[in-house]
């Protein structure tokens, strides 16, 4: 039995640690297109304040994902081809799979006014963006956060501090 799951969020790491509590032979691989697999969003906030340094962004191990014995694939996924139960990877790979999982989660909402794609216009999904925007940060005075959500709020302290 081959799992395969598409997205290295939590939600793809806990289907891991789920499916590998009922079924220790089957074969699971994951498939994520973040180039840092699987860290925490959450604590995004806390790195751009600098209360979490980038290691702590990693809540496992190397131990941790030895012991769940899954394979972890650096790929992102094209095109579902139902039919021959198989996935398009975009190496235009195939990959054959018995049971297939969605976990690719949630991503920022565009903004959509003229003007969101100028250089330094930023959002916060990723570890990518972080980055970008404390980059930005060094050099800028002033910021704008537009929204008024718990992100939002985690930014504004972040700029604060
Ligand atoms: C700054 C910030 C703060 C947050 N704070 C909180 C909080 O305090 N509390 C809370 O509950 N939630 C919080 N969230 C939300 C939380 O992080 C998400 O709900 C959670 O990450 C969703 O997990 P997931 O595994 O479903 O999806 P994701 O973490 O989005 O993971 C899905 C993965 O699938 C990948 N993927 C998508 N499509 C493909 C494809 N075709 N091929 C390969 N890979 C693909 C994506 O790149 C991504 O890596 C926060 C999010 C952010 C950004």
């Amino acid at each position: 039995m081959r799992h395969v799951i598409i997205g290295s969020g939590v939600a793809g790491i806990a289907a891991v640690e789920s499916i590998r509590s009922v079924e220790r032979g089957a074969a699971i691989i994951i498939l994520g297109d973040d180039p840092h697999g699987f860290y925490s969003h959450p604590g995004l906030a806390y790195y751009l304040t600098g209360e979490v340094s980038d290691q702590a962004l990693y809540p496992k191990t190397r131990e941790d994902y030895k012991k769940l014995g899954f394979t972890y694939r650096k790929a992102r996924v094209t095109k579902i081809l139902r039919d021959e139960t198989s996935l398009q990877l975009d190496d235009n790979s195939l990959l054959t799979y018995d049971r297939l999982l969605l976990a690719t989660g949630a991503f920022a909402t565009p903004l959509v006014v003229s003007g969101a794609a100028l250089q330094g216009v930023v959002k916060l999904g990723h570890l990518n963006d972080a980055r970008a925007i404390l980059k930005l940060a060094n050099r800028g005075r002033t910021a704008v956060v537009v929204g008024g959500g718990i992100t939002a709020l985690e930014l504004f302290e972040a700029g604060r501090s």
